[in-house]
């Protein structure tokens, strides 16, 4: 099975825009929908102090395990306890795994994931630890695995990422996003800042070609992928315009180009703050799905 869950990746964060039951929601309705059984879920470790090492500063990952309230912690915009920083290792371990997990089946969705906001020396933006960045030099250190093309597709863009890998000629950072809305933006290797409002039509076709581009020139061994559900139109923290169905075309296309060239990919769910919060869960659903039934279309 290609799904990696933790229960730990649920934590109180008190009244806040980000709805960290999702990740629950989009869980149980793989049961429902007999995608998935109880059991399909493989149960990710927690990352460790040496994983958070190998992309974030000693200081920083003093702060952040101490639980302490500093210049490098608060710009999380979210409290620091003891169950939110579980929530973040588990989140985290779980992206690792589902990159391990890919070498195996190709195909691998971390329920959770893609906190790209983080850097270095500091949290930002709802993100305590660069899992992307993280799980990258994992692979690369003991699977061998060499040139990453993340393909950053949540409304933001991928600032910490771009930050880290800034000076990296194996790890290809591309971001689409929303220009004008957080954050201060770093340089990604390609950035494509789009206009309020930008619909399915538009998104897709930079998408598609800027993807094709990068992949054909830069030859990846792993695609990394995060699918962020805020690109949505009724989403409340976003301004482009997507449809559920523009998302769904969306991840199809990464999928199927992947598959197609028989690249490892790494599926993140990343963002999503939808006024009906059913709206996120049934765009990472069909996330999901689509990556099950390539998954399934392989295992024939
Ligand atoms: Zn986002």
């Amino acid at each position: 099975m290609i799904f990696i869950y933790s229960d730990k990746v649920y934590a109180d964060i008190g009244e806040h825009v980000f709805p960290i039951h999702k990740y629950r929601l989009v869980r149980r309705k793989l049961i429902e929908e007999e995608i998935a059984t109880e059991d399909d879920f493989l149960n990710p470790e927690l990352a460790t102090e040496d994983d958070l090492l190998l992309v974030h500063t000693r200081e920083y990952v003093r702060d952040f395990m101490g639980l302490k309230w500093t210049h490098r912690t608060e710009r999380s915009e979210l409290p620091l306890t003891a169950d939110i920083r579980t929530s973040y290792l588990a989140g985290t371990g779980g992206t690792i795994l589902a990159c391990q997990k890919a070498l195996e089946t190709k195909i691998a969705v971390n329920i959770g994931g893609g906190f790209h906001h983080a850097f270095p020396d500091h949290a930002e933006g709802f993100c305590y630890t660069n899992d992307i960045a993280i799980a990258i030099r994992k692979l690369q250190r003991e699977n061998n695995i060499k040139r990453f093309f993340v393909v950053d597709c949540d409304l933001h863009q991928g600032n910490g990422t771009a930050y880290i890998f800034r000076d990296d000629d194996d790890v290809f950072t591309f971001s689409i996003h929303q220009e004008n809305n957080y954050p201060v933006k770093q340089r990604s290797d390609l950035d494509i800042g789009l206009a309020d409002r930008t619909g399915d039509a538009v998104y897709l076709a930079y998408l598609k070609k800027n993807f094709l581009k990068i992949a054909d020139n830069f030859v990846p061994d792993f695609v990394i992928y995060l699918a962020g559900a805020d690109p949505y139109k009724y989403d409340q923290l976003g301004g482009l315009s997507l449809t559920i169905e523009g998302l769904r075309e969306r991840d199809e296309f990464v999928i199927s180009e992947c598959v197609k060239r028989g690249i490892p990919l790494g599926i993140l769910l990343a963002g999503g703050y939808a006024i009906d919060t059913n709206d996120t869960v049934t765009i990472h659903f069909n996330t999901c799905k689509l990556a099950y039934d390539f998954w399934k279309s392989l295992n024939r």
